[in-house]
């Protein structure tokens, strides 16, 4: 709880410190006349993806638009569990993950969580999410970055959703290989089984938002969504910058 407060101090702070300090546009590196994160021109390349879809199988609902969403419209066969995201996977929003996650620009998190929904204006009622938290890296992984991407969008939604984030939960039992080389069903097979809940009455019958940057494949987060349904979670949804 104290950490919670603490990072909610933080970012009240950093909120109120934006107003004074100028702003230079992730993307283009300009300076931007608000205290958005980027400028208008770049902002602008960004296509939003406005459909909720099925993180298990892509079925995409093109009722399930913040409207059709709220009515309750979910995937046919995964009940439960839906993906959102504001944008669609391509460039330049990929430039921006990938000096998030390789080149060690961890305050784009900022910018990238800034840039995601919250899931709690989609649905009927308000904050109907109990807790929030990240796909979780390999403690070897996590050793040579220094941080999890995930753990770190988490941290700066944390304030603005007022869900609680814990980092800990979703735990990576076994490194797996390259996911590139992998094709499709040989990488969900791989990852089966690899993650595990730490605390399952933790989870069980909560409404789950589960964190990660970006959805390619959706093997990962399909692998952390089974392991929290199966850890008994009522609902589960991804959220993430991209998809
Ligand atoms: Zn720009
Ligand atoms: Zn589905």
């Amino acid at each position: 709880m104290l950490a919670a407060a603490q990072r909610a101090a933080r970012f009240a702070g950093a909120a109120f410190l934006d107003c004074f300090l100028p702003q230079f546009c992730g993307l283009c590196r300009r300076r931007t006349l608000s205290n958005q994160r980027l400028c208008a021109d770049c902002a602008g390349l960004l296509r939003p993806r406005p459909f909720a879809y099925c993180p298990l199988c892509r079925f995409e609902n093109e009722r399930a638009d913040p409207v059709g969403w709220r009515l309750g419209s979910e995937c046919p066969v995964h009940g439960g569990v839906s993906g959102l995201a504001s944008l669609r996977i391509e460039e330049p929003v990929l430039q921006l993950v990938h000096r998030f996650k390789y080149s060690g620009e961890k305050g784009l998190a900022r910018t990238l969580a800034d840039l995601m929904p919250d899931p709690g204006a989609y649905e009927e009622g308000t904050r109907p999410y109990n807790l929030m938290c990240p796909v979780p890296l390999f403690r070897t992984r996590l050793r040579e970055r220094g941080f999890n991407q995930s753990a770190e969008l988490g941290a700066q939604l944390e304030p603005r959703l007022g869900v609680p984030l814990i980092v800990d939960l979703l735990a990576k039992r076994a490194p797996t290989p390259e996911q590139a080389r992998l094709a499709g069903r040989a990488r969900r097979r791989n990852l089966l089984g690899c993650f595990a809940v730490a605390r399952p009455a933790v989870v069980h019958h909560k409404n789950v938002i589960l964190v990660d940057d970006v959805v390619t494949t959706g093997s990962t987060a399909s692998a952390c969504i089974e392991a929290l349904m199966a850890a008994g979670a009522v609902r589960v949804v991804l959220l993430t910058v991209a998809a």
